[in-house]
Parts: structure tokens; C-alpha cells; sequence
């Protein structure tokens, strides 16, 4: 199952709800998932489409929460490309009406016909608020597995409705931003903690933990990995430090011989010749006397001093 599903499946078990946040969450299906068809009387039929059985049964579930049906919604099936199926449920114009006044998106027109707007409602509430996002996400929402990325979107068919989800997201405190796609308007949420804040915000504990125990396993890897990358470093650095020396010490040889140096100098670079690489710390400790890492850096700077002299 794609974690979008797990996410939808855990939020539609949420049926503790109050009538006020019902209505919000209803609000949000009808603009991210209806279908409105008008009647040659000019009549308004509401469909919820879903390719989502858990996201079927909820729109059923908030449809009877919402209040007294005048007629039992049917169930249509429409067959899609590729095999896929679409459920609509379709409601009755009479509650279709009813559901579209509680939202405060019907207005009159001249005729004195009631006719679709755009939502006149504001959620004042948190719980409402909470309810909404909730509602969008179940309706048009996709969250990408955390494993992969930090990613949620909303496709929406037109700005107006994706603005009003971006906004009820700020009021939750959401950063989203709009792009378009084929046509459609997407609200998207991006970011380990904003995509975290998101399932606190809709509610959805388990799926919360899940990205969680995903981030930790993340970091924990990156972190590793740095450790890693900065032995690399240190090792790289120090055996190209030893290289330069030998390269000198060898320069040395060819023009005086090793011999030709004081007796410390010659010990130190047949040392290092014999234990390209030891660190300074290990070579001093196997001189006689033993010398300090500082001791012994100070009489390789001679040392390629001496070989820079020669033009080395
Ligand atoms: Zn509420």
C-alpha cells in the first residue's frame, strides 16, 4: 500500500468529530473531489469522484454526519483508462442544496435561482481548521513515502480553490506554495518538518511515527557518512604531507647523499624513507632520543628546506 493510502486509511478511522468540524471537512471534500452537474431545472446535483474506497466511505460517513438525508446517495462506478476505477457518490439535488447552503456556497441570482459560489464560510476555529486540511488531503492529496522525499501536494482544478487550502495551511501554520501542472494547480508542502508538521496537523499519529523513525535512520546514515568522508580527508592530507617529505629526502640523496647531512637529519630521513606512512608522532617516538610530533615537524621543514635550496 502507497503511503498516501496508509495516510488516508488511518485518517478516515477518525470519527470523533464535532458537527462544526464535519461541516469543515465536508467543505473541503466538495471543492477537492465533487462533481456538480445541473439539472434542466436549473437544479444542482452533487457527486463526490474518488478512485479511493476509504475515501468513498468517509465522504458517506460525513454526508450522514452532516444531517437528515432527504434521499439515499447512489453509488455510480465508472471505468477509467487503463482499468482504473472511478466511484462517484451521487446525491440527491435536494441535499445537494442543503449541503452547499451549510458551506455558504450557494448565492442567488437574478432569477432568484440559487447558483454555485465560491465559499463564503471562515473557519475560526482550530479544530475546524485542523478538520479542513484534513478533509483536502483525503479529497486531492498525495504524500510521497518519506524514504524517498519530504513532499505533499493537493491537485486542484482551479486557483481559487487551491488558494483557499494555502490559506487555511498558513492559519495551521504551513508554509505552502502553488505550481501548476497540466492544467491543474497544485498546493505543495515540502520538508522533513513541514511535512511532519502537516500529519501532526490532520492527525495522523502512526504515519507521523513512520516519518519520524524515517528521519532518525536518515540522519543517523548522513552522519556516518560524514565520518567517514572526514577520515578521507585526514588521510589524504597526511600522506600527501609525507609524499612532499620523501620527494625532498630523495632530492637530498641524489645531490650529497644522506649521509652528507647532521646526524639527526640523516636518522629522521632514513626513517621516513623506510616508514613512508607513519605519522610525525610514530617516527619521533623510534628516534634516539625520542622526539616530540612538533620536534620532528620542525626538522622536516629543514629538511625540505635543504632540498628547496638545491632547487628542489
Ligand atoms: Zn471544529
Amino acid at each position: 500500500m502507497s503511503f498516501t493510502s496508509q495516510v488516508k486509511l488511518e485518517l478516515a478511522g477518525q470519527t470523533q468529530q464535532s458537527y462544526c468540524c464535519v461541516t469543515a471537512e465536508l467543505g473541503a471534500f466538495i471543492l477537492g473531489a465533487s462533481v456538480m452537474t445541473l439539472s434542466q431545472h436549473r437544479h444542482i446535483s452533487l457527486g463526490f469522484r474518488t478512485e479511493n474506497a476509504t475515501v468513498l466511505r468517509r465522504a458517506l460517513w460525513l454526508f450522514n454526519k452532516s444531517g437528515k438525508a432527504a434521499a439515499r446517495p447512489r453509488l455510480l462506478l465508472r471505468e477509467r483508462m487503463a482499468g482504473r476505477r472511478q466511484y462517484i457518490l451521487q446525491l440527491s439535488s435536494e441535499d445537494s442544496h442543503r449541503l452547499l447552503r451549510d458551506q455558504g456556497m450557494l448565492r442567488l441570482d437574478e432569477a432568484g435561482e440559487e447558483r454555485f459560489s465560491a465559499p463564503q464560510r471562515v473557519m475560526r476555529r482550530n479544530c475546524c481548521r485542523r478538520a479542513y486540511v484534513r478533509g483536502a488531503f483525503l479529497a486531492c492529496g498525495y504524500i510521497a513515502d518519506p524514504r524517498r522525499r519530504y513532499h505533499a501536494e493537493w491537485v486542484y482544478q482551479d486557483r481559487a480553490r487551491a488558494l483557499r487550502l494555502k490559506r487555511v495551511l498558513a492559519q495551521t501554520g504551513l508554509a505552502a506554495t502553488l505550481s501548476a501542472r497540466r492544467g491543474n494547480v497544485l498546493v505543495v508542502i515540502k520538508g522533513g518538518d513541514q511535512v511532519a508538521e502537516l500529519l501532526k496537523v490532520i492527525g495522523a499519529a502512526r504515519a507521523l511515527f513512520s516519518l519520524e523513525n524515517t528521519r532518525a535512520e536518515k540522519s543517523l546514515k548522513e552522519s556516518a557518512n560524514r565520518a567517514v568522508n572526514c577520515d578521507h580527508a585526514n588521510l589524504n592530507r597526511q600522506l600527501s604531507a609525507a609524499s612532499r617529505q620523501i620527494a625532498a629526502i630523495e632530492a637530498l640523496s641524489m645531490a650529497h647523499g644522506l649521509s652528507a647531512l647532521p646526524p639527526r637529519l640523516e636518522a629522521l630521513a632514513r626513517l621516513r624513507l623506510s616508514q613512508p606512512d607513519a605519522r610525525l608522532v610514530d617516527l619521533g617516538a623510534q628516534l634516539n632520543p625520542p622526539l616530540s610530533k612538533s620536534g620532528v615537524w620542525h626538522q622536516m621543514r629543514e629538511l625540505i628546506n635543504r632540498a628547496q635550496e638545491l632547487g628542489f
